[in-house]
Order: structure tokens, then sequence, then C-alpha cells
């Protein structure tokens, strides 16, 4: 399954068909979150670019190295820093985005640079000083996210999306069709994924993760749930999360569950009147309790008890 010797210290390849990579981020690289190669014929699709330009330009070879071209097209997923930070490598692409993650990225994406560019190299200092604590699975997650962001910043240049749709846009190669949809926001504001409709292929951005817990206080869990509901009647075989490896339906319905089981887990403390600060207390549930990111869970419980409190 995989595509020759390792391309990148940042992600590994791995083909999902003939013509259709996933690059998936290794820990303590500088990509941080997965994106994927399309062979369309005729025309080459990139989704998501990864936290850093230096990733990015590892991509942008891969990308041609396994479909003879340049990428045409890459898809933005949602504006958050490490989907969207290697887009300026690419020469002169179409850069797909929903209107909502164009104004994201152009004003929150902005603000995240500029506090990046004030705080960032203060974070990276304390954590390789030891004084952050981090379990150890997390270790190296944390030295490639915080590292990346600090070697990337002086180079760095927020590439905006240039072409923005509202529900659809189809991409018709000579080799495949590429859906490009989103059915509004769940992780984030406003959430974009790639359908393969020949190949049942399905990439997630950060609506899906796949042992790792998944951020989920930019966005609206109800909706999040409602959204993964309505990609599994698509009938993807195979699906690509924004963070971890790529699998089949389970690991939607793995998603799904982690949700709904955090749900349920604040709503029983809350029923019970125990204060907001307890949360922190609260086991993760045994099924993700091996799941990287671990310290995103305290904050996920936070973020699910104050929507509650606020009906
Ligand atoms: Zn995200």
């Amino acid at each position: 399954m995989n595509a020759g010797p390792r391309p990148s210290r940042h992600f590994r390849l791995q083909e999902l068909a003939s013509g259709v990579h996933a690059a998936v981020a290794v820990d303590g690289g500088y990509a941080l979150s997965n994106s994927a190669v399309v062979d369309l014929g005729g025309a080459t699709l990139v989704f998501d670019t990864g936290l850093t330009p230096r990733s990015g330009a590892d991509l942008a070879r891969a990308a041609r190295r396994l479909t003879g071209r340049p990428a045409d097209y890459l898809v933005n997923s949602h504006w958050h820093h490490d989907h969207i930070r290697g887009n300026q490598v690419f020469a002169n692409p179409r850069v797909i985005a929903t209107t909502e993650t164009w104004e994201l990225i152009r004003t929150r994406g902005a603000e995240d640079v500029a506090s990046d560019r004030a705080e960032a190299k203060v974070r990276w200092e304390e954590f390789a000083a030891g004084k952050v604590p981090t379990p150890p699975r997390d270790r190296a997650l944390l030295r490639g996210w915080l590292g990346g962001i600090v070697d990337s910043l002086p180079k760095l240049r927020l590439t905006l999306p240039n072409l923005t749709f509202d529900s659809e846009l189809v991409l018709r190669g000579t080799r495949r069709t590429a859906r490009i949809l989103t059915y509004g926001g769940g992780h984030s504001p406003s959430d974009t994924f790639v359908f393969l409709p020949d190949d049942r292929i399905a990439f997630l951005g950060d609506l899906l993760s796949n042992g790792y817990h998944p951020w989920l206080g930019d966005g609206n869990p109800d909706t999040l749930v409602q959204i993964l509901d309505r990609i599994s009647s698509l009938g993807p075989r195979t699906l690509l999360p924004g963070h971890g490896a790529p699998g089949g339906p389970r690991v939607l319905s793995a998603m799904r569950e982690y949700v709904t089981s955090a749900q349920r887990q604040v709503a029983r403390h809350r029923r019970a009147h125990r204060p907001r600060k307890e949360l922190a207390g609260l086991a993760i549930p045994e099924k993700f309790r091996n799941w990287k990111f671990s310290s995103f869970y305290p904050d996920t419980l936070r973020f699910l008890y104050g929507r509650a409190a606020r009906g």
C-alpha cells in the first residue's frame, strides 16, 4: 500500500486507490494534520496543506511525483492553522474553500498568525525546557506542532483561498470526479470535505479524528454528529481523518461515539449538580483512553458544560 520510500519526515504516503494517496502526518513532523493527493485525470487535487510551508513543500513535490503534474486545485477543509499554512508553496493553484472559511482565514487566520508571532517562541521555549506537563505519547506531537510554528514564522505568508463555494463544487476529471462539499460547521464554523464517488473515498478534515482527541471547542457538537450521519449515508468505504490513520466506516462511528459519550458524561455531571471545576477529574471513556492529544479532553468537557449551561 505504501508508495515507495518515505518522501518526507513530515508525513507518510498511503495509497487509498490507484491515483489517490493519503499523506498521513507523522508525529514530530511539521505537517500535524493529514492531506491527500488525487489524480483526477488531467488535473491534480490536493486536500489540505498542513501546518507549515516546509511540510507543504514536501507535499507539493509528492503531488507532482505521484500525478506527473503540479497541483491544479487545493482544498482548505477549514480555517485552522494546521490545514492551511502550507498553501503558499504551491504554484498558482485554485485554492478552494467555503465563503465562510475564506472569511475566517482572512480574519481569525490572520489574528492567529499575529498571536503566533507574539507568543509562539515563548510557548516553544517553555515546552522545550520541560515546563509544560505533557504525557509521553504526546511529546513528539507537541514538539512538531510548537517547533513547526516557530520554524515557519519567518517565511510564513497567509495565502487565502481564491475560489469559494457555499454548498457543493464538482471537479470532473478524465479519471474520476471529486465532489467538494460542505454540510455547514461541526468541528469549526464551516467544514468542507471531499467525496470521490467512483472510489467511495472521503477526506473529512477535522470532522473526523482517529486515535487523536478531536478539538471540539470551535464548533457545534450537535451539528457535528448530524454531519457525520449525513456523510455516513453517502456510503464511503474509506475515510481519511484530519488526524490519525485512514480507516473504514467504523472510524466514523467511533468519532460519533466519542462526541455523544462526552456529551452524556457532561449531562450526568450536571444532573448530579456537580460543579464545572470537577470536570477535570472525569475519566476519559475506556475506548478513547489511548488516544493522543489527551490534554484536549478536559477542555472539551468544559466546553460542552458551558454550552449545556447556556441551554
Ligand atoms: Zn481543526
